[in-house]
């Protein structure tokens, strides 16, 4: 009996300290960074559906859709990406963007283009890159509508129109809000000719101070990422470490590229 305890001890203590490895050795990796991952979705055509609006997009186009949030792993590239703007912090991180010789993608709403037309015009005649993020902001995990799909349609085309009007460019990258990126709304998404790309890392809105945050930044910074900030508020903790940050991806030897470069992806048009 007591030999028994004994190796249950033994076995216990075993067990924990496998456990405790990767704690001891800092191998546990931000849970964003799981995210990059290349998915590919099959929608069953037949499936029922209950509208006359999604039976119509559905008809509109096939099977195979792919949802993005990081770029290869092979080639040592990184795209930086901006939500929500054009915003308060826009114009001094343009100013960052500048100095650092950077160019990066701007996911913008299109209610906010409409307030901001001119900084909008700013951000693509600096060379960024311009990309869909709905007309306002509305979150589709909380969406119990019967016309969820259709509401999303609209959100992405009003966005859209508003792009194609004030920069005569049409997006072809769509950002959900809150990065919602279920079967219906990729599904939405390529029926107007858009791929939907999330992030591998984005933690600008959590409540940790700038040091904190940028390190944690620093911490993804791998092939392929796709990283995730906004260009709001005015007070961004973003503002603080962007310089440093880009600065620091350069010296590590990678190029910071476009999302259509990073993913190697054309208008459907053009190809
Ligand atoms: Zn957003």
């Amino acid at each position: 009996m007591k030999k028994f305890i004994i190796l249950v001890l033994f076995l216990y203590a075993t067990v924990y300290s496998i456990k405790m490895v990767p704690t001891l050795f800092h191998t546990v990796r931000p849970k964003q960074a799981k995210q990059c991952e290349k998915i590919n979705v099959v929608f069953n055509n037949n499936s029922d559906q209950s509208t006359g609006e999604i039976l119509r997009i559905q008809k509109k186009r096939s099977s195979e859709i792919i949802l993005y949030s990081c770029g290869s792993n092979h080639d040592k590239k990184i795209a930086l990406t901006f939500d929500d703007g054009p915003g308060q912090s826009t114009k001094e991180i343009l100013q960052i963007l500048k100095k650092v010789n950077a160019k990066a993608t701007f996911f913008m709403l299109g209610e906010r283009i409409q307030k901001n037309p001119e900084l909008a015009k700013e951000v693509f005649a600096l060379g960024h890159e311009i990309a869909n993020h709905t007309y306002e902001h509305k979150n589709f995990y909380d969406y119990n509508g019967e016309d969820k799909m259709h509401e999303m349609e609209k959100g992405l085309l009003k966005c859209e129109k508003i792009i194609k009007k004030m920069l005569n460019v049409k997006p072809f990258f769509v950002r959900f809000p809150y990065g919602y990126a279920k079967h219906d709304a990729i599904k939405v998404a390529r029926d107007n000719g858009y791929y939907v790309v999330n992030w591998s890392f984005g933690i600008d809105w959590a409540k940790i101070g700038a040091e904190e945050m940028h390190r944690k930044y620093k911490h993804a910074i791998r092939n392929g990422a796709i990283f995730l900030m906004h260009d709001l508020p005015k007070n961004s903790k973003v503002l603080l470490f962007l310089e440093a940050f880009v600065n620091e991806i350069k010296e590590a030897g990678y190029e910071i590229v476009t999302l259509s470069n990073l993913l190697n992806i054309k208008p459907d048009n053009e190809k």
